[in-house]
């Protein structure tokens, strides 16, 4: 039921791809994104880490994803279009400990208004 590359508009075929995911494999895209959490190595600042130089990547269903968006989008049920950028807050980029993870806007100067208005959180209280 796949109509890959027939996407008609420019936009974003990410966000589409995780409504997709949400909707439908929510519950096989949490078990894909718990085993990596476990595949990672907890370091000393409590980031999960993988050893890899680079944000380990992580293919699933036939599209690949950076793991650490994967992970926040999947556990948090949120399908960010690619305006959205998901963040580190302890600015380790291979961590995927969903705890250090938060999404944000391109606007960096708007995130934190953004965030409150979108999710009613304030992204700098942990
Ligand atoms: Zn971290």
């Amino acid at each position: 039921m796949q109509s890959k590359s027939e996407f008609p508009f420019f936009e974003d075929d990410s966000e589409a791809r995780l409504r997709t995911i949400l909707e439908n494999h929510l519950e096989e895209a949490r078990q894909r994104a718990f085993s990596l959490i476990r595949e990672a190595r907890e370091d000393e600042n409590g980031c999960l880490v993988t050893d890899t130089a680079k944000p380990r990547k992580v293919r699933f269903r036939g599209h690949q994803w950076e793991a650490y968006r994967f992970i926040h989008c999947v556990l948090n049920e949120v399908a960010a279009s690619r305006d959205h950028v998901v963040r580190h807050r302890c600015h380790e980029r291979t961590c995927i400990n969903p705890a250090h993870l938060e999404i944000g806007s391109q606007a960096d100067n708007k995130r934190d208004d953004w965030a409150n208005w979108a999710y009613g959180v304030d992204p700098d209280y942990l």
